[in-house]
């Protein structure tokens, strides 16, 4: 869950990590982009990453895993073109925990941070620093409350932006910045979003064009997230439903977004050799389990978590969803 954090960030030291296990996951990353397998082209392997994190993004809502509402044409079309993890199990099932570990490659039990006052320790290498230790430029954009420097979310970004933006504003900020890039520059852009988190909030048009539910279904969302709120309501599966529809309505809004701004790096020669992953910390329950929310159960709807990449080298089909993963 998002939130701010209580009090004092201190540092976990509790452990001495081993430097060498921090970016396994992200070296075996850039590996599998090659797609070593036979139906591989003969392009070279990707020389650039865009890891775009859709923060609360339950797997079985996109249509690349099934669902069969129009959630997802742009995400479903990257894993169409590239690859797509069937079952990704988060390593937690709340924001801080499971960011610290995409970015580490570490399970929360060797990188420590498991409660909202902790940031990894100096010794747990980050994503960003590793590839700027490579040359790359760097470049960190995120929504904010977990995902700030305050939890050492900056470490290794040349340029880091945690003021709370949009998605849509984050993909503006980073298509600019992707254009002024030198063509022989290599780079690394994050990006993080909680446009699809509660409160769902999304545009006027994609709520209505998801509602399923009469007025009398509609409950209040903003300033009710989480336990202390919508979790002590006695929610109506009617009211549930009318969550559930805002929820889906903010995922389409993020892949309309998404699909702009694919669609222009594209046209601008940007994607050529750059890899493109995006992936989830964890997901959402609505009332499967009696819960509105996540963080509070370990049930599937919390925990499995899209992972969808492509980039040049990686040409499978979605029907080629044979790798198993965690994240
Ligand atoms: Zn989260």
């Amino acid at each position: 869950m998002a939130g701010g954090g209580r009090g004092g960030i201190r540092g976990n030291d509790r452990l001495r990590i081993p430097l060498a296990r921090g970016w396994f996951a992200w070296t075996a990353l850039f590996a599998l982009a090659a797609c070593s397998a036979g139906d591989v082209g003969r392009e070279a392997a990707p020389r650039n990453l865009i890891l775009i994190s859709l923060d609360t993004l339950r797997a079985d809502r996109l249509g690349a895993y099934g669902y069969e509402r129009d959630t997802s044409p742009a995400l479903d079309a990257l894993a169409a073109r590239g690859a797509r993890f069937e079952t990704v199990i988060a390593e937690s099932n709340w924001t801080l925990p499971s960011h610290v570990t995409l970015m580490s490659g570490l399970p929360p039990q060797i990188h420590g941070v498991v409660i909202p006052n902790q940031a990894p320790s100096a010794d747990v290498p980050l994503l960003a620093e590793v590839l700027r230790a490579r040359g790359f430029r760097t470049l960190g954009l995120t929504a904010g409350r977990f995902l700030t420097r305050r939890y050492g979310f900056d470490r290794g970004f040349e340029e880091f932006d945690d003021a709370e933006l949009s998605f849509a504003k984050a993909l503006a900020i980073a298509r600019k910045r992707l254009v002024e890039f030198d063509a022989d520059d290599r780079f690394f852009v994050f990006i993080h979003s909680y446009d699809v988190h509660c409160p769902y909030d999304p545009p006027k048009a994609y709520a209505r064009r998801f509602q399923t539910r009469p007025k009398a279904d509609h409950v209040p969302t903003r300033g009710r997230c989480g336990n202390p709120h919508f979790n002590r309501m006695a929610l109506t599966p009617g009211q549930a439903r009318f969550l559930s529809d805002r929820y889906d309505a903010g995922i389409r809004h993020a892949d309309d977004l998404l699909a702009q701004f694919l669609a222009d790096l594209g046209r601008r020669g940007r994607l050529d050799d750059t890899l493109v992953v995006v992936v989830s910390d964890h997901g959402e329950e609505f009332m499967e389990h009696g819960k509105v929310g996540h963080r509070g159960t370990l049930y599937m709807q919390s925990l499995r978590v899209p992972w969808l990449m492509a980039g040049p080298a990686c040409r499978r089909s979605l029907s080629t969803s044979r790798s198993v993963s965690r994240t």
